[in-house]
């Protein structure tokens, strides 16, 4: 039995699903818990970020189809689907700065291209929001009616501001045409998939520490997140899916830690003798972070079980049966 079938809120049985974004890190394990529901996947990706080997393991399952394309330019869905979930976007920061207008594009046109298919096929929609969201948050824990804290012309503003349009475009689309959408906003996630290049923190200690290089610390190390194991975070978002519920609901672990000690808990860990590095503070990186969850407990009975230790345990032992995954610069 998955952790998501014994979770209330989920027991809603979908037939078949797109999933854009779903050669992601978080979309392919959306990916292989809808499937192994016995839910039908259509997984939509430009592979701009996500990358085909991490669905390479569903192709040719007869549940699931791969289409290569970029939902920001419109989403070609044959047949019909009940349930569209949004997870399409670049979504680490070094990815976003990267890639600034397409982040964009994501949240915008790429939102109205998903809504568009739920719409015709009477589908429910779920958004993948961020706790982004909230910016540099002067309100700690994070609860879901405080409106944030976002610089709209700083270096994160492609993609907070993005997750914050295609939070008030689903819920405008979904009232004006009577759809039902829902919003997770999702907290920091880590898992086996994620990129080694992609510039988080859980990805670049891993593969400093296991190489013995200097753990790099961005500004003092002082600030804090909350690091949600992906198998947790799937749980959340399919439980607030097969709910009727709208949102906004935060998805997110409540074991906050320092970037300093998230880095010498993964030197534990690997056993690594690396050094800790600090380099100088990315500008508008949001201080303190962590999830108020009562919602997501009383409306979908939902809260993560992986301690952040195990989580890290099995993504180091994932990150050393992936070699590509230790062989990006320091
Ligand atoms: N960070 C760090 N070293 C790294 C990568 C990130 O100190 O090599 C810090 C970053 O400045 C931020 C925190 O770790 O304070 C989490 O960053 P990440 O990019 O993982 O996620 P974010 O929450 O910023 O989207």
């Amino acid at each position: 039995m998955t952790s998501n079938e014994e979770r209330p809120g989920s027991g809603r049985r979908f037939q078949r699903a797109l999933v854009t974004g779903g050669s992601g890190f978080l979309g392919s394990h959306v990916c292989d818990a809808l499937v192994a529901a016995g839910t039908a996947v259509v997984c939509l990706d430009n592979h701009c970020t996500g990358d085909p080997a991490n669905v390479a393991h569903l192709m040719g399952h007869p549940l699931f189809s791969l289409v290569t394309a970029d939902v920001s330019e419109g989403a070609e869905v044959a047949g019909r689907v009940d349930l569209v979930l949004h997870l399409a976007s670049p979504a680490s920061p070094s990815d976003y700065a990267r890639l600034p207008l397409e982040t964009l594009a994501a949240g915008g046109p790429g939102t109205a291209a998903a809504l568009r298919v739920a719409r015709r096929d009477g589908a429910r929609f779920v958004l993948a929001s961020t706790s982004e969201v909230y910016g540099d948050p002067l309100e700690h824990p994070q609860r879901e009616d405080y409106w944030g804290n976002v610089n709209p012309v700083g270096p994160r503003a492609m993609y907070d501001e993005a997750k914050r349009y295609a939070e008030a475009l689903t819920t405008t689309y979904g009232r004006v045409h009577g759809l039902s959408t829902g919003i997770v906003r999702i907290f920091n996630t880590y898992g086996p998939r994620l990129r080694a290049d992609d510039g988080r923190a859980v990805p670049n200690f891993i593969r400093q520490a296991v190489a013995d290089l200097p753990l790099t610390v961005y500004g003092s190390g002082d600030q804090t997140r909350s690091l949600c194991y992906v198998d947790d975070t799937v749980a959340g978002l399919l439980a607030l899916a097969g709910s009727d519920h709208p949102g906004p609901v935060n998805i997110g672990s409540q074991e906050e830690v320092t970037v300093r000690d998230l880095a010498l808990l993964i030197r534990d860990l690997t056993g690594s003798r690396s050094v800790l590095d600090f380099r100088p503070a990315p500008p508008d990186d949001p201080r303190q972070r962590r999830p108020d969850i009562g919602r997501a407990r009383r409306l979908l009975g939902w809260s993560p079980r992986v301690p952040l230790r195990e989580g890290l345990l099995r993504t180091i032992a994932a990150t050393a049966e992936r070699p590509s995954l230790s062989r990006a610069e320091p």
